[in-house]
């Protein structure tokens, strides 16, 4: 079931909903430390065309939210099913992705905050955390360029197209000689330009 946010809840609210999470409960004194475990359902898929976690799927978060003298230390993972085509064979496939997360969140005018800038380090805004951008990143850098439905897909037959999974590993073609295939042109184009008005060459 949905989390019971309530409806039209999608806009950018300041709340502990979401992949947004509220620190207050967990104070700055440095070492306190808060277990944060929740399941995001996704409005929009994360990740590209060819492979994603699609909109709707639902998104585990497994955190812990560790506060230090520049903010809060944000480790842990999300993990979420995957779906995708493969490169090779072209086929749907589905999978399961797990992301290690480790960010930190920058106080307000901490030292931190001050010396970098804010597409280095992201920052605490108003106590809470923005974890979606840190999931996306995550993402980017852990779904295939190139997804596979198995590590050895076998990929499509060069000559007819067929699924080589599909055909079998003894599925070949009776490849002519090309001199041979050069005479099998010449015989199949004789009887057509014999009979064809055409003057020969
Ligand atoms: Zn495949
Ligand atoms: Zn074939």
């Amino acid at each position: 079931m949905p989390a019971a946010t309530g409806s039209g809840s999608r806009r950018r609210t300041q709340t502990d909903a979401g992949f947004v999470l509220d620190t207050r409960s967990l104070g700055r004194a440095p070492g306190s430390r808060r277990e944060i475990q929740r399941t995001v359902v996704l409005p929009d898929k994360i990740g590209l065309d060819l492979v994603n976690i699609p909109a709707g799927a639902e998104v585990r978060l497994d955190l812990t939210l560790q506060a230090v003298s520049e903010g809060v230390l944000v480790t842990g993972t999300a993990s979420g099913p995957i779906a995708g085509e493969c490169s090779r064979c072209l086929e749907q496939f589905t999978d399961h992705l797990e992301l290690e997360l480790t960010e930190l969140f920058a106080y307000p005018n901490s030292a931190t905050e001050q010396t970098t800038e804010e597409d280095e380090i992201y920052r605490l805004v108003d106590d809470l955390i923005d974890l979606e951008p840190v999931v996306v990143d995550a993402a980017g850098l852990e779904l295939p360029l190139q997804p596979l439905c198995e590590p050895d897909c076998a990929g499509l037959c060069p000559e007819c197209g067929v699924r080589m999974a599909i055909a079998g590993s003894d599925h070949s073609h009776e490849i002519l000689d090309p001199r041979w295939a050069g005479l099998a042109n010449f015989a199949a184009d004789s009887p057509a330009s014999a009979s064809g008005d055409a003057a020969a060459e």
